[in-house]
This record gives C-alpha cells, sequence and structure tokens, in this order.
C-alpha cells in the first residue's frame, strides 16, 4: 500500500517558484540530478573504505542517463549509495537543505528579472528542479546496505507517495516523466550537449543509452558523454586555461572565469596536489548566506570532504578549489582525518601560494585586483587578527581610501609610506561610516595642513582588525582623533594661562567630558572631540552598540581652536561677563558642533534647537534694532 504524505509547506512555494518563474533555466535540473547521483557515488565508494563487502563487487561506477521516446520519460540511474525509506523521507519531503531558505529570500529580494534567473544556478536547488521539467517524479532506490526498495513518486503539487518496491541493484534511479512542452529533453543531441555544459567534470563515466532501429533491428548504444579527467592530477603546462575556467565553474556554479588559478604539486616531504581559484565575482547573495570554508579534500582520488576547512584559514574562505592527498590514510574516519598534521602542512602552503598570488595580482593586475578586493578585502582582512605569522603579507595586500585620494581611488600601505614628507612619524588613519565625511571632519584639518595623508576606513571591520597591525615597515599606526597623534599639538603656556578661566567656564557647562583644553589641530573648526591613548574609538564604540553591547560610557576631550572667532568670541564675552547666561549656551553649542562634525548623535537635539534659534532670534534681532 502506497502511502499518502504532505510537503512542508516552504517547500510548495519553493516548488511553484522554481515550476513556473524559472523556466527558461529549466536545463539545469539534469546538472543536479547528475551531481547527486555523483555524490551518492562517491558516498558509497567512502562507505566502502570500512564495508567493502557491501559493494558485492559492484565497481564499475556509472550514472546513467536514459531517455525512453515512447514512454516519455528520462531516467537517472546510479549504482550509488541508495536511499533508506526514512532518507527518502527526509531528504526528498522536507527542506532539509541548508540553501533553500536562503535561496527563497534572494528569490523574494530579486523579484522576477534575469537576477532571478542567474540565482537557480548559483544556488543549485537541486532535486527540486526535476519539477521544472517534468508533472511527475518518481525514485526508485536502495541503500547499499539494506534489501528493501523503496519507490517514492509525487507530481510536484504538495504531496507523495511512498511504497517498497523490487530493485535488484543498490543505487537510485530518478524516473522524470516529461512534461509535454519538455519532450526536448528525450532528444540525445540536446542530452549531449547538456551533459557537456554541464558536467563534464563529473568523475564517473555519465553514460548516454540510446535505442536505435535499423532494418526493423533494434540496437541499444552505450556512450560515455563526460571528459571526467580530474585535471588537477594533471601536470600544468598540459591543462589549458579553457579547462581550468570550464572546471572552476563546473565546481562553483560561478558564471565569471576565476580571477586566479593556483595550480601546483608539492614535492619533497609531503606530497599532495593543489588546485585553487580566486574568484572575481561575487555570487548574489554571499554575504548572507552561512559562510562556508574550504576545499574538496581527495585521498587516492576518493573524495573524502566536500569542505575541508583545515586545509584553508577561515580569513581565505572565499578561495576555491581541491586538494589531492594520497599519503593521509584512507582507512580512518573523516574525524580522524581532520586531526591529521598533514592537514595543517597543506593549510601552510596553500595560504602561501594564495597570499602570494594575490601580491602578484596586485602587481599585474591592478584594476582586476581592486574588483577582487572590493568583494572579499573585507574577508582577508581578518587574517590580521587571526594569522599573525603573515600579517605583513596582509598589510601589503590591504588598499585604503584616504583624505589625498580621489573618491573610488586607493592607497596601499606601501604607497602611503613611500609619500610620507619628512617628519612625519606614523601612519594616521581615522575611522568613520564614510570617507566623504571624514574628508570634512574636524579631525583632519592639521594633518591636512600639514601635508600628512590619513587613511579612512569605512569597512565595519576595519575597527576591529586594525588595532591588530600595530606598524607597518616600522612605521606605527596611529587614530587620528587620538589626543595625543600629533606629535607638535602643544599650545603655549601663555595662551594657555590667557583662556583658562574659559576653559574651566566650558568645562562646567559640558560635564560629558572628561577635560577641555586648547588645541592646535584644528584650523577651520571650532571644536573637537578626542580620545586619550586607552579609550575605545567612537567608531568602534558605536559598532559595539549597533551589535547591542553596552561598552562602558569613556568621557572624553574636548578640543577648542583658540583661533576661531567663535572661540575668541566666546572668551571675550566670558571675560567681560562671567555670568552672562548666553555664555552657557555657547559652551554648550561648541560641544554639540563637536559632536556633528565627527557625524555622532546629539544627546538633546531639542536643547539644541533652542540654543541655535535663540542664537539666531538674537543676533537677528540686534540686526535689525542696530
Ligand atoms: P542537495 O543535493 O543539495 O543536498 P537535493 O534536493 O538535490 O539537495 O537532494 C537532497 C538529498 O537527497 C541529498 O543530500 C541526498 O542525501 C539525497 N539524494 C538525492 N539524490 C540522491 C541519489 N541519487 N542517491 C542518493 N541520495 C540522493
Amino acid at each position: 500500500m502506497a502511502e499518502t504524505m504532505e510537503f512542508k509547506a516552504e517547500l510548495k512555494q519553493l516548488l511553484h517558484i522554481i515550476a513556473h518563474s524559472l523556466y527558461t533555466h529549466r536545463e539545469i535540473f539534469l546538472r543536479e540530478l547528475i551531481s547527486n547521483a555523483s555524490d551518492a557515488i562517491h558516498k558509497v565508494r567512502y562507505d566502502a573504505l570500512s564495508h567493502a563487502d557491501r559493494l558485492q563487487g559492484d565497481t564499475d561506477w556509472k550514472i546513467r542517463i536514459i531517455p525512453d521516446v515512447d514512454a516519455g520519460t528520462l531516467t537517472i540511474s546510479d549504482n550509488g549509495i541508495g536511499m533508506s525509506r526514512q532518507e527518502v523521507i527526509d531528504n526528498l519531503g522536507t527542506v532539509a537543505q541548508s540553501g533553500t531558505k536562503a535561496f527563497l529570500e534572494a528569490m523574494k529580494a530579486a523579484g522576477k528579472g534575469t537576477e532571478a534567473l542567474g540565482l537557480i544556478g548559483q544556488f543549485g536547488v537541486g532535486f527540486y528542479s526535476s519539477f521544472m521539467v517534468a508533472d511527475r517524479v518518481t525514485v526508485r532506490t536502495r541503500r547499499v546496505d539494506q534489501t528493501e526498495a523503496v519507490c517514492w513518486s509525487s507530481d510536484g503539487q504538495g504531496t507523495y507517495t511512498i511504497e517498497s518496491c523490487e530493485k535488484p541493484q543498490r543505487g537510485t534511479d530518478v524516473i522524470l516523466h516529461l512534461k509535454d512542452d519538455a519532450k526536448e529533453f528525450l532528444d540525445p543531441v540536446r542530452l549531449r550537449e547538456l551533459i557537456r555544459k554541464y558536467s563534464n567534470f563529473i568523475e564517473f563515466p555519465v553514460i548516454l543509452i540510446t535505442e536505435s532501429t535499423t532494418d526493423g533491428q533494434k540496437k541499444i548504444t552505450e556512450e560515455i558523454v563526460n571528459q571526467r579527467q580530474a585535471i588537477w592530477l594533471r601536470r600544468k603546462n598540459e591543462v589549458t586555461q579553457q579547462e581550468y575556467e570550464e572546471f572552476y565553474k563546473a565546481l562553483t556554479h560561478d558564471t565569471e572565469p576565476p580571477a586566479e588559478i593556483i595550480h601546483y604539486a608539492a614535492e619533497g616531504k609531503h606530497e599532495f596536489k593543489v588546485l585553487a581559484f580566486i574568484p572575481a565575482a561575487k555570487p548574489l547573495g554571499y554575504d548572507w548566506r552561512e559562510p562556508q570554508c574550504g576545499l574538496r579534500l581527495y585521498v587516492q582520488r576518493v573524495l573524502i570532504m566536500e569542505r575541508c576547512d583545515k586545509v584553508l584559514p577561515f580569513y581565505l574562505r572565499f578561495v576555491e578549489g581541491v586538494v589531492d592527498c594520497s599519503e593521509l590514510p584512507l582507512n580512518v574516519s573523516r574525524e580522524q582525518i581532520q586531526e591529521h598534521p598533514l592537514l595543517e602542512t597543506i593549510q601552510k602552503s596553500v595560504v602561501k601560494s594564495v597570499l602570494d598570488a594575490l601580491a602578484y595580482m596586485k602587481s599585474t593586475q591592478y584594476d582586476k585586483y581592486v574588483r577582487f578586493y572590493k568583494n572579499y578585502g573585507s574577508i582577508l582582512k581578518e587574517g590580521l587578527a587571526k594569522d599573525w605569522n603573515n600579517r605583513d603579507k596582509i598589510a601589503d595586500l590591504l588598499l585604503f581610501e584616504s583624505i589625498q585620494t580621489e573618491a573610488g581611488k586607493y592607497l596601499s600601505l606601501e604607497q602611503y609610506v613611500e609619500k610620507m614628507p619628512a617628519g612625519q612619524e606614523a601612519i594616521y588613519y581615522l575611522l568613520g561610516d564614510s570617507a566623504e565625511a571624514m574628508r570634512q571632519s574636524p579631525h583632519v584639518e592639521a594633518f591636512r595642513a600639514k601635508g600628512y595623508d590619513v587613511l579612512l576606513l569605512t569597512d565595519a571591520v576595519d575597527a576591529f582588525v586594525l588595532p591588530y597591525l600595530s606598524q607597518y615597515r616600522g612605521k606605527r599606526l596611529l587614530p587620528a582623533d587620538r589626543v595625543d597623534s600629533l606629535p607638535d599639538g602643544e599650545v603655549s603656556w601663555e595662551e594657555r594661562d590667557r583662556f583658562a578661566a574659559l576653559i574651566s567656564f566650558v568645562k562646567d557647562q559640558v560635564p560629558e567630558v572628561a577635560e577641555v583644553r586648547l588645541s592646535r589641530r584644528l584650523t577651520d573648526s571650532a571644536a573637537c572631540l578626542v580620545h586619550d591613548q586607552h579609550a575605545l574609538p567612537v567608531h568602534m564604540r558605536r559598532l559595539l552598540e549597533r551589535l547591542g553591547e553596552q561598552p562602558a560610557a569613556e568621557k572624553r576631550i574636548l578640543e577648542l581652536n583658540p583661533q576661531h572667532p567663535a572661540v575668541t568670541a566666546l572668551h571675550q564675552l566670558h571675560q567681560r561677563t562671567p555670568n552672562d547666561p548666553r555664555a552657557a549656551d555657547y559652551a554648550r553649542l561648541l560641544y554639540e558642533q563637536a559632536l556633528l562634525a565627527e557625524g555622532s548623535p546629539l544627546p538633546d537635539p531639542p536643547g539644541f534647537l533652542r540654543r541655535l534659534n535663540a542664537l539666531i532670534a538674537r543676533d537677528a534681532h540686534q540686526n535689525v534694532t542696530s
């Protein structure tokens, strides 16, 4: 008796989207099913490492594609691991895969345009893509360690049936009852084209089985369609650029060629082969997808892990590729392999070659590098905090905007240091949300006057990782808004004396700050806020607050420009009439403008407006009456 069951609600929605809005992309169903078949064979090979007897001598791995014109069906058949009844229910009846939810969200964001069409390729919605071409899908499967076979069937409309059935060999047959408008997928020419286009690098033979009739005689032809070369095992000079690119696209589903290809065989004490790629483009939705890190790990051509993160540090998670190491033991569990010390050696080697490749790209193909950096620079930077041994190399790869660069142009630390004028001892930077706003900030005025450049750090991770880079080529990195960042910011005794009363008056009016002092850093602005050596930079504080943290309150220092007309006028007013009620308002206005200038929110906007309006009213009134 067949049982009838319901799909999960979310899945219904997904099926609907797949079946209706992605019509022109529907040919990818074949890639998805072949890739599932290949995964299943990889799995059974891995299983056989500990249970060779289960294979019962059948190690002739193959994926068969069988069009049946009379029945109107296309069957994809494999001798892989198969599925148990429970696995069929879990895998084909629920939204078990991680990609589905993210896919749904992306679909909603992308709407129905061409972007949406590109998405399905990037996400690989897997098995359900069969409903783009079939109005009924039947799956017959038997797991390698079981005698019972199961038959699953659905029209993709919300329910499916499941029952026991006969199946002499292990593995899975996916039988697609093609829709009337999808009969093109019975045509051997079309099938050959699709297999070569999408599945050329599948390592097991993809065999197209066709039937022809000559002189009333039926003839069955079996033909291996894919190339199935493990190109990473070949020598670099034997692989063409086109083969690399096709392999990369097959591996990642990226539509663009990679920015850089890294292919080498390590020899000597340990031998392993690496084929890694640095992507040029960033897939849509990359930033909100669960981050994935790792290379495909093969041991003696058996795929051990889809993503082995031990061979790739997390800050290089944009790298894609394969590592093949025949020295690793095959007869141990994945967990034990993960712990194998050789993986660390491999990681060191991979890191070195990736960082070298990036440095090479930066010096020889700068524009390409800039594009890479815009896509993945903020991930790469995490390495400053994580990879002490390679910090200098990573620092060389960084790019920044600065107060001297044009908008959208970048500067490296090396370029910064090279053009430092005589007398400049440190590298200065400012953290903030917008480079444009920071170029106007009072904090950079004195630097600009001296001809010193200031790096403008706008990336959210900068505040967290830059402190790990305390120096570059012997030059300290200092925040420009730190109180002691300018060595000659001192004010004369005479001036300090003259302003002493005003300073203490302003301090009383602005209890929010730890100290008020005169400044040499300002040329055009009247006031700014700086922090002392040990304080949390203001940008970092705002970030933490946005993340829901409450960093301990720290008072900052209010600096006043003794040359500024507003400050000198307040000075005179306070000297003449220390109790003038206006002076208190003006003192607060100086503090408030310092907050505004650095992009910080005002603590009391209505109060600020009242003070400002009173000022306008008085000034305008005076002008009318005088
Ligand atoms: P994904 O392959 O991304 O996990 P799919 O929807 O394509 O998503 O498949 C869901 C699951 O069903 C797979 O992870 C796998 O466990 C199982 N599966 C699909 N096809 C096969 C097959 N031919 N043989 C064995 N298991 C399969």
